[in-house]
């Protein structure tokens, strides 16, 4: 079994990892990288459109792995494997990756992401599924199209309304019998007029053979019908990724790592940055603009202790 020291290992390879690596490696510091998919959850996006600076367009694969090469040429060292645990001992980090090699460091960035829930029906991946109403809404724009919201909280009113400024109509389905979101969204959601509630309501599969064009739905009193859509977000829910912590560290109720300014979280030494953190916007520039300060702010934990 190998060891290796660093000052800083980073976890994840997306844009707040990628934009961690490439500031902490600028600052001098000795950094490792774990990953999987160079760029993270940006192969998903298919257009990469509300990111500043790249007037043609740039798919979310060619922005991560343009993002990967820059901070590997600026030194940072990545293995390209998952860490599988990282323990806390001593104010030290001690890490295993999945080949089983050891790692420590002082100081540890958590970048891991989220990943977000879906629907347990048959052909759960289907095309015209979407998370993101800000990232994915504006593809259907012009289309006079017929878009599902699946969810009762503020996440859900927040896409439905997003998603009625650029379609001919929205279905907000829940399974629950009331919404679960603020006094603002219901009222926001009212005042649009082309959303329609379809609450106690139940999405049981999707339609179609290549991309969605339609649902199953099912009401609590058994009534099942079918029902022509062109797309559907779904607002069920994410699963921060911090499996691979074993220690204990303050988390939200829905598992995000809980940060305070300087992006540290209960544990110190270990910061978090991007979508694992407890924050208000999931998006890449903000991820990005996390690593960038997580980076710094482990320059000067790693400088004062
Ligand atoms: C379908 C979809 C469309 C989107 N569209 C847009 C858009 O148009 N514009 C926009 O700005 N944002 C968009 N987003 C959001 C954007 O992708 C995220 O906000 C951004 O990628 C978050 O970056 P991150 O680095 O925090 O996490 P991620 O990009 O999720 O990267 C985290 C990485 O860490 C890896 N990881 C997890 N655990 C471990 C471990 N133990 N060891 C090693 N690696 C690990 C994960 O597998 C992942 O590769 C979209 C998201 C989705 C899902």
């Amino acid at each position: 079994m190998t060891e290796n020291r660093y000052d800083l290992m980073i976890i994840g390879s997306g844009p707040a990892g990628l934009t961690a690596a490439l500031y902490a490696s600028r600052l001098g510091l000795n950094v490792v990288v774990f990953g999987d998919i160079p760029g993270g959850s940006t192969y998903m996006i298919e257009q990469l459109s509300n990111f500043p600076g790249f007037l043609t367009e740039i798919s979310g694969t060619q922005f991560g792995t343009m993002a990967f090469q820059q901070a590997q040429q600026e030194g940072a060292f990545f293995t390209m494997t998952r860490l599988k645990r990282l323990r806390y001992e001593n104010r030290m980090f001690s890490g295993i990756d999945a080949d089983g090699h050891q790692y420590t460091a002082d100081c540890v960035i958590a970048a891991t992401g989220r990943l977000p829930k879906r629907l347990a029906v048959a052909n759960a991946n289907i095309k015209g599924i979407h998370f993101c109403s800000i990232c994915d809404g504006p593809l259907y724009r012009g289309q006079k199209a017929v878009l599902a919201v699946v969810g009762r909280d503020n996440t859900a009113g927040q896409h439905a309304v997003t998603l009625s400024r650029v379609a001919k109509k929205v279905l907000l389905i829940s399974s629950s019998e009331k919404l679960a979101m603020d006094a603002a969204h219901i009222r926001l959601i009212e005042k649009q007029g082309n959303i329609q509630q379809l609450l106690n309501t139940e999405v049981t599969g999707y339609k179609g053979a290549e991309v969605i064009d339609g649902i199953a739905v099912s009401t609590k009193d058994n009534v099942a019908e079918e029902l022509n859509i062109d797309g559907i977000f779904l607002a069920i829910g994410w699963r921060p990724n911090t499996k691979m912590l074993d220690f204990e560290v303050a988390k939200t109720t829905e598992g995000y790592l809980k940060t305070d300014q300087q992006l540290m979280t209960s544990v110190p030494g270990l910061l978090a940055a991007g979508d694992v953190r407890e924050t208000d916007m999931w998006q890449v520039l903000t991820a990005c603009a996390d690593g960038a300060r997580a980076a710094k702010y482990a320059g000067e934990y790693l400088e004062q202790n």
